[in-house]
């Protein structure tokens, strides 16, 4: 099922930095705005010890380029858009893409939308909120009435994925090969395992990240049932992420999503409609690809895909039991018990500094896990550079 849908991909063994695009910045710098307050320097370097930002110095050749002048592309940058999270002055900001979704719809293309699950929330909380049970609802309803065809659920495609991953995970531990298994849905998080630890590419899970799932079932399945030309369809994915909009360009993924909008780029264009968004209608989310698992609606938070994964194999094979520690800041630890006996440790780790902990722990035998997921934010894809700003940070 996966290989006939195009749910996986064989780049992470062989992916090197020569194919990481060098297209339009994704994350845009304004150094006339800068304070030089060093809150960027601290997300970057000290936080997810990436050092793509530095007061004096960045990038991959630190003794010759001088602060401000390396286009971040060229550093070691992740795209992971924690920097802009903390920039108070708007020196860095993300890419603006809602001109070309603007542009797709007044063409006529047939525009797909497709949500994911840590948008929901941070929306609801954006726009005063009691709850977020019909946030999906409105959504779809607002992106209809600009033009959207359609407009599907991301977390279809993270169940797709918990479950692939699942399986390629039982084969690794059967076959006692490529272990511990890394999760791959976060592309700030290959990103940083393609310069940082190539050793574990191998161990990536070669199952795509649900955004480029849904891409491909939807590019290359779905416009043939519906007799629409994949060249008319316009694919726009909404994301929590801008890591994700480095991960659409990539290469090896053949341009499957068109656009991505993050959770403030979607707010701005909610906002331009004047509409009211407590007053919506909500709609349901177009099928076949509206439905989820609590468990797909879960990948928006660190530990959710282990969570989803742990799932599976309950499924599968018998579980005497599950249990959840945390075992450090940003990292818990999963141990199942089958039936056999056989204990399988997961490990969940957000933050790419509490990442390079727990890699140097595996390697140096003080750390035992089967299987590792990781995400590059602060408590994963909700923590994510493209949410709406937390208040006690950003002051604009
Ligand atoms: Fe993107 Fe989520 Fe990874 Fe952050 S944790 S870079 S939001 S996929």
């Amino acid at each position: 099922y996966a290989q006939d849908f195009g749910l996986t991909t064989n780049r992470f063994e062989k992916i090197s930095k020569k194919t990481i695009t060098d297209k339009n910045s994704i994350i845009v710098r304004d150094n006339a705005k800068c304070i030089l307050c060093g809150d960027c320097v601290r997300a970057c370097d000290e936080i997810q010890t990436v050092a793509a930002i530095d007061f004096a110095y960045r990038g991959f050749e630190a003794q010759v380029v001088p602060s401000f002048e390396e286009k971040l592309e060229n550093t070691e940058c992740v795209f992971c858009g924690q920097c802009v999270a903390y920039c108070p002055t708007g020196a860095l900001a993300i890419r603006n893409d809602v001109d070309k979704v603007y542009k797709a719809i007044e063409e006529g293309k047939y525009v797909i939308g497709m949500i994911a699950p840590a948008v929901r929330a941070s929306l609801q909380e954006e726009f005063g909120m009691e709850d977020d049970i019909a946030m999906a609802g409105r959504m779809v309803s607002i992106l209809k009435m600009i033009g959207f065809k359609k407009v599907f659920d991301v977390a279809f495609a993270a169940d797709l994925v918990a479950y692939e991953e699942a399986h390629e995970f039982m084969e690794r531990l059967e076959n006692g090969e490529k272990l511990p298994q890394f999760t791959s849905c976060c592309p700030g998080w290959v990103k940083f395992a393609e310069q940082y630890y190539p050793e574990y590419l191998p161990n990536l899970s070669s199952v795509k990240s649900p955004q480029m799932a849904l891409g491909a079932i939807i590019k290359k399945y779905y416009a043939r049932e519906i007799g629409v030309n994949p060249e008319d369809i316009v694919l726009v994915s909404i994301m929590p992420c801008t890591a994700k909009k480095f991960e659409a360009e990539r290469e090896e993924f053949e341009g499957d999503i068109d656009i991505v909008l993050t959770t403030r780029e979607l707010v701005k264009i909610f906002k331009a409609t004047g509409i009211d968004i407590k007053m919506v209608e909500p709609e349901s989310f177009d099928r076949p690809y509206g439905l989820s698992s609590q468990s797909g609606l879960s990948f928006g938070k660190t530990g959710g895909v282990l969570g989803s994964v742990v799932k599976v194999i309950e499924d599968k094979v018998n579980v005497k039991s599950v249990n959840t520690r945390e075992i450090a800041q940003g990292v818990n630890l999963t141990e199942v018990e089958l039936e056999n006996g056989k204990v399988v440790r997961g490990v969940a780790v957000f933050g790419l500094g509490n990442v390079r902990k727990v890699i140097s722990d595996i390697k140096e035998g003080r750390l035992n896990a089967d299987v590792v997921e990781v995400m590059a934010c602060n408590y994963g894809c909700i923590g994510g550079g493209g949410q709406p700003y937390p208040n006690d940070v950003r002051t604009r």
